[in-house]
């Protein structure tokens, strides 16, 4: 605290002048510790002609350090009550030209549609759209390099589990189709106020070679992963059947031209078994109803926080 009682930290700061008091039900979490802004921007290796995007500015910290980083950045907040105390971390001219802030649901955005397109994506995020902003940008907004996220330690754990586990699943294959799993660092609670009821972890993510497949046909594929992981208990094949509504024999052929066992559950295939997968459902005129225009049906992995 400094003289006048008002803390240096700036989250800090915020909460006592405007007397914010967080809402939970968005997750609102703010960070109050700066040196892990500083391993963000570390993680992150910003250069001046990046465009960040941030899923829930709150009071602003980081967003604020990242508009000091790079050329744009856009900034979501859901909860417009935050709008006077955001407003004055942002106030410094040189960072208030580069943000691009607009008040709504990020899970409302056309995220395709941001001009400038982001090139990386740093977030704080609100535990509720974690997982399903995560696979949303991840097939929607290729130009990201590289993606540093606060989340749930057990949405993390799931991100980045191998296959064969309980925790292997959607989200899993869906992250491991887009991106190198750079990094999983454990978070302590401290570094947020209030303290959360449950652990965070900093995920670092790096764009990786993708399948075109994964490009071409996202409905498709996001069918076949969520449809093998939706009744975990079954062989792949049958679950497959169910959710695709497709005979079982046909399915038997899509797994032979695939090189996948049918003998298998969801959990023991790779995350390239899912995209051969969908080639052979290709190969064998199986995948028709997949082939609309991109929509925002499909969601892949939902939130447990
Ligand atoms: N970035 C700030 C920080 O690190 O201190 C705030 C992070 S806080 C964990 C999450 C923020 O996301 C809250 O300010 C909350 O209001 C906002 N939020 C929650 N749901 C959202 C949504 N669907 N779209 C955009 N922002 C959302």
């Amino acid at each position: 605290m400094s003289g006048d009682r008002t803390p240096r930290q700036v989250s800090l700061a915020r909460l006592v002048e405007f007397g914010i008091v967080p809402k939970r039900s968005l997750g609102q979490n703010f960070l109050v510790d700066d040196n892990i802004i500083r391993v963000i921007l570390q993680r992150l290796a910003p250069l001046p002609e990046d465009v960040a995007i941030e899923v829930g500015a709150g009071l602003g910290i980081l967003t604020r350090a990242l508009a000091q980083a790079v050329g744009r950045v856009h900034a979501f907040e859901i909860d417009r009550s935050l709008a006077p105390a955001l407003e004055v971390t942002l106030a410094d001219p040189e960072v208030a030209e580069r943000v691009l802030l607009q008040y709504g649901d990020i899970m409302k955005v056309s995220l395709e549609s941001l001009d400038p397109l982001p090139t990386l994506c740093a977030s704080n995020l609100p535990y509720s759209v974690a997982a399903p902003f995560l696979g949303e940008a991840l097939e929607r907004l290729p130009s990201v390099r590289r993606y540093c996220l606060m989340m749930q330690r057990e949405v993390a754990e799931r991100l980045a589990a191998p296959s064969g586990g309980k925790d292997y699943g959607s989200l899993s294959v869906w992250v491991r189709l887009h991106t190198r799993i750079v990094e999983v660092r454990a978070l302590s609670r401290t570094i947020f106020h209030p303290q959360p009821n449950v652990d965070s972890s900093l995920v670092t993510l790096e764009r990786a070679p993708i399948d075109p497949l994964v490009i071409e046909r996202p409905i498709l594929l996001r069918a076949v992963v969520e449809g093998a992981f939706s009744q975990r208990r079954k062989l792949a094949v049958n679950a497959l059947a169910a959710a695709l509504d497709v005979p079982k024999e046909s399915l038997g052929e899509v797994f032979r031209l695939a090189g996948v066992s049918p003998q298998v559950r969801a959990e023991a295939v790779e995350p390239p078994g899912f995209v051969a997968l969908a080639r052979g459902l290709m190969e064998l005129g199986l995948d028709d109803r997949y082939n609309e225009a991109r929509g925002r049906s499909g969601r892949t992995g939902s939130s447990r926080r």
